[in-house]
């Protein structure tokens, strides 16, 4: 291993810095989050029809969509010593492949901080739209805020797939394939370790490794970057 390499100890270190930001952007979240359902509630309950069931449908599924491409992305490119990005995102992804049960003894700030960091820009374009001005502007609002909780759920979720123990009610819901499936998540952590990046519930997964897409979109960025995919995993090994 080399002196460039990431040991174990120094993926492990989660600085009193990190976590004033992360707690920073739980409270950030709940209020922008808030904000939004708020204005949607005072439309009153005829605004809750099909298409606001439509939007949160694809708002969930679009968040399972992000998280694998955001997975997938930080887990192929970059590096722990990366400045910014590689403290908050690439150092979780990097960690979770060494000791997959770390996750699971992560405290809730932890856990769930840069999430909430990366719904930010959903969560303030979803306050740039008004809801009560037309149905395509509700739709949006309904759309983004279920994207929001969907991110936010994600790291919570992936947490759960890998916990020897969980709520009653959170296995009820990974039964019935409403959220991420710790059998189905198993498939990411077995060789070639770069199936099944999505995390928020798994559904895109089939679709996903069936198209190829992760791999066409590292063949265009060698192409492009001539950067070598997992290549801080190639140095490990
Ligand atoms: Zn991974
Ligand atoms: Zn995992």
């Amino acid at each position: 291993m080399g002196a460039e390499t990431p040991s174990r100890a120094s993926l492990a270190s989660y600085t009193g810095a990190a976590r004033a930001v992360d707690s920073a952007a739980i409270l950030g979240f709940f209020a922008a989050a808030g904000a939004n359902v708020s204005r949607v509630w005072a439309l009153g309950m005829e605004a809750l029809d099909g298409a606001t069931a439509a939007a949160i449908c694809l708002g969930y599924l679009a968040s399972d969509l992000g998280s694998g491409t955001v997975h997938w992305f930080f887990d192929t490119w970059l590096s722990a010593r990366t400045p910014v990005l590689g403290s908050m995102f690439v150092r979780p992804f990097r960690e979770h492949h060494v000791d997959p049960k770390a996750i699971t003894r992560h405290d809730f700030v932890e856990t769930n901080g840069s999430n909430c960091l990366a719904t930010a820009p959903v969560l303030l374009g979803a306050l740039l739209l008004d809801p009560s001005s037309s149905i395509a502007a509700q739709f949006g609002v309904v759309f983004l805020v279920a994207l929001a909780l969907g991110v936010f759920a994600t790291n919570q979720l992936h947490k759960w797939a890998h916990a020897d123990e969980v709520p009653p009610g959170v296995r009820w819901l990974q039964c019935m394939g409403l959220v991420l499936r710790p059998e189905h998540h198993s498939v990411h952590h077995r060789a070639p370790f770069a199936r099944h990046y999505c995390i928020t519930t798994g559904w895109m997964n089939p679709l996903l490794d069936g198209l190829g897409y992760f791999r066409s979109l590292e063949r265009a960025i060698s192409a492009l970057t001539r950067a070598v995919p997992r290549a801080e995993d190639a140095a490990i090994t």
